[in-house]
């Protein structure tokens, strides 16, 4: 079976967990680097974008998780996820973990909208669903290579680069499970690439 970690260091992981499991793939919480040899993808959940890099550096996981998004295997980060997927962020000096080509602004739909939920339409994933912003992320500008698959009132929410995906919202607090779904086939189709070469 297909089995997906979760990165457990931070933020809203048991969610995820029963989410890839609703898709049909297994479901793995990741707490040691070693751990991500037994995943075939990974998610980087919502939380606190600076303090999941913190802890990232303490538990010896950044050239790891780079190293695992450039073997090919998937990476779906979402909200403070996709912060660290960026490879540049509005107003700090240095991004993160940078697999992803897009510019992203933290808590860019401001105090008044900290959280927030909207019926969106992700490109050739889901329509009306129902997406649940936190203090959420941006993106601000995207590369050439980078797809986007939903907006929200004129701003880009979801994208997608080759084997890299993100979502500014979190898609594992309600029960429709379709965008992890959409994450799940990405992974299976991956495998059996890598597998065949
Ligand atoms: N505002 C958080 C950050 O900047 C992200 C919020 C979330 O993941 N729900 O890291």
């Amino acid at each position: 079976m297909t089995k997906i970690g979760v990165l457990g260091l931070q933020g809203a992981i048991r969610e995820h967990i029963q989410s890839i499991e609703a898709s049909g793939a297994e479901g793995l919480t990741i707490k040691r680097k070693e751990q991500l040899d037994e995943v075939d993808g990974l998610i980087l959940p919502g939380g606190e974008s600076t303090t999941m890099r913190r802890l990232i550096d303490k538990y010896d996981f950044f050239d790891a998780l780079i190293d695992f998004g450039k073997q090919g295997k998937p990476i779906f980060g979402t909200c403070a996820g996709l912060i660290l997927l960026a490879n540049d962020i509005v107003g700090q000096d240095h991004a993160h973990l940078q697999l992803m080509n897009m510019k992203v602004e933290r808590n860019a739909f401001g105090r008044q909208k900290d959280s927030f939920e909207a019926k969106i339409d992700i490109s050739g994933v889901a329509d009306d669903f129902e997406a649940v912003f936190i203090r959420a992320p941006y993106i601000v500008e995207v590369g050439d290579n980078v797809e986007i698959l939903a907006t929200y009132r004129g701003n880009v929410v979801a994208a997608q680069q080759g084997t890299f995906l993100c979502s500014a919202f979190h898609p594992e607090l309600t029960n429709d499970h379709r965008f992890t779904n959409y994450f799940v086939q990405l992974v299976e189709e991956v495998k059996k690439t890598l597998a065949s070469s």
